[in-house]
């Protein structure tokens, strides 16, 4: 029987210690981290990311601006806005929400983004940093994944890890962070042949594929620590890339979905957003 990681609290605390940076930051340099957020289109999930993370940041004290473009906005003036809120030192941190529309590039949407305003971790400097095992801002995902790995107190030093998917968002940095952490890592995608092989010797094992439930139980080393990030709706409901019920009898810690990784990647956005205003700060 496992223990639950429990996203939903561990985020709570996060966001706390976030509201309390806030409010030093605030009392020393007389105003607090502004993160803007540009949505481009309709599409109703990417709404409720943004209004998800818009709210959070509020609640945290700082101040958050959503900026609503038409989906025929062109790449040119796209790019236009991001170099006026680079050029904007009341703004500290820059996401857009992704996937933008076919006609826009999005390399070159997030390649404009200022390094330091850059809080969602894609910029190829970032992603260099976290290949380079340098200090630069973490994408949520992984970053909320590593937290709540360090939360239950399980060495990593020496542990097998196992990494199904290979997307630059999630399983490439996850797999060099624990890289970093002196795991020995394991990154399995679409054509690995194997994995139920590899998943069976892996003491950590993280699912970030987009298949509901493709981790069951008799995939699962006993005792071994399950991230789950996948999420996807089957019936209406949220379920993960891990068959939760059947696998949390085999691990000794376990996240749930909902309740898990989601929770945990606004409340890591929040911390980049501080950790950009304190770069700036000190540039
Ligand atoms: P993605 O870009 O679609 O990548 C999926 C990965 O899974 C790919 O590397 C793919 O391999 C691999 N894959 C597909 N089918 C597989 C199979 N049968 N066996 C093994 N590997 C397989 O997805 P993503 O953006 O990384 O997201 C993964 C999941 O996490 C999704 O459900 C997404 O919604 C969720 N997610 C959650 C959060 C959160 O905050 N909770 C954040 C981000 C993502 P190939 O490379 O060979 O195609």
């Amino acid at each position: 029987m496992s223990n639950i990681i429990s996203g939903k609290e561990l985020s709570k605390e996060i966001r706390a210690q976030v509201k309390e940076r806030v409010t030093e930051i605030k009392e020393k340099y007389n105003k607090v981290p502004h993160l803007v957020v540009i949505l481009v289109g309709e599409d109703p999930a990417s709404l409720s990311y943004v209004t998800a993370k818009e709210r959070a940041c509020l609640k945290a004290g700082m101040k958050s601006t959503l900026m609503r473009k038409d989906e025929t906005i062109t790449e040119d003036e796209l790019l236009a806005i991001i170099d006026n809120l680079n050029n904007d030192v009341d703004v500290h941190g820059i996401l857009v929400q992704l996937p933008l529309p076919k006609h826009i590039d999005e390399n070159k949407v997030i390649n404009a983004i200022q390094k330091e305003k850059d809080v969602d971790g894609f910029h190829p400097l970032n992603v260099a940093a976290v290949h380079l095992g340098e200090k630069g801002i973490l994408p949520a995902t992984p970053k909320g994944i590593m937290t709540m790995l360090k939360s239950t107190g399980v060495e990593l030093k020496g542990k097998s890890a196992l990494v199904i998917g290979r997307s630059n968002i999630v399983g490439k940095p996850v797999a060099m962070l624990l890289l970093k952490e002196h795991a020995t890592v394991t990154i399995a995608h679409s054509r690995t042949t194997n994995i139920k092989e590899l998943a069976l010797k892996a003491d950590i094992l993280v699912a970030a594929v987009g298949r509901a439930k493709m981790v069951t139980a008799d995939m699962i080393k006993e005792g071994a620590v399950v991230i789950d990030v996948g999420v996807n709706r089957v019936d209406d409901k949220l379920v993960g890339d891990v068959d939760f019920e059947g696998a949390k009898e085999k691990a000794a810690f376990i996240t749930p979905v909902p309740g898990g990784v989601g929770p945990m990647t606004i409340a890591s956005l929040l911390e980049n957003t501080v950790e950009c205003f304190l770069m700036l700060e000190s540039k």
